[in-house]
């Protein structure tokens, strides 16, 4: 199986599975540890919205991958 380099930490993931050690999220790939930081910075701000808009989320989502793909890490 080939390996998959992180958009984040640009580390390879060995044996990627989907879902399991790796995450496809808005045409970006992520290993473990950056999705659970990904989870970790958006929680607070997930809370804290209210009404919860989906559109929002998606946009949300988007920009904070972007920004963590630009600084190599969340
Ligand atoms: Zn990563």
């Amino acid at each position: 199986m080939k390996s998959l380099i992180c958009d984040v930490c640009k580390k390879p993931i060995p044996s990627p599975i989907k879902d399991r050690n790796y995450f496809h999220i808005e045409h970006r790939d992520l290993c473990e540890p950056c999705k659970d930081q990904l989870d970790l910075t958006l929680k607070p701000v997930l809370r804290a919205k209210q009404p919860f808009n989906y559109g929002w989320y998606q946009r949300f989502v988007m920009d904070s991958i972007d920004k963590a793909v630009g600084k190599g890490k969340f």
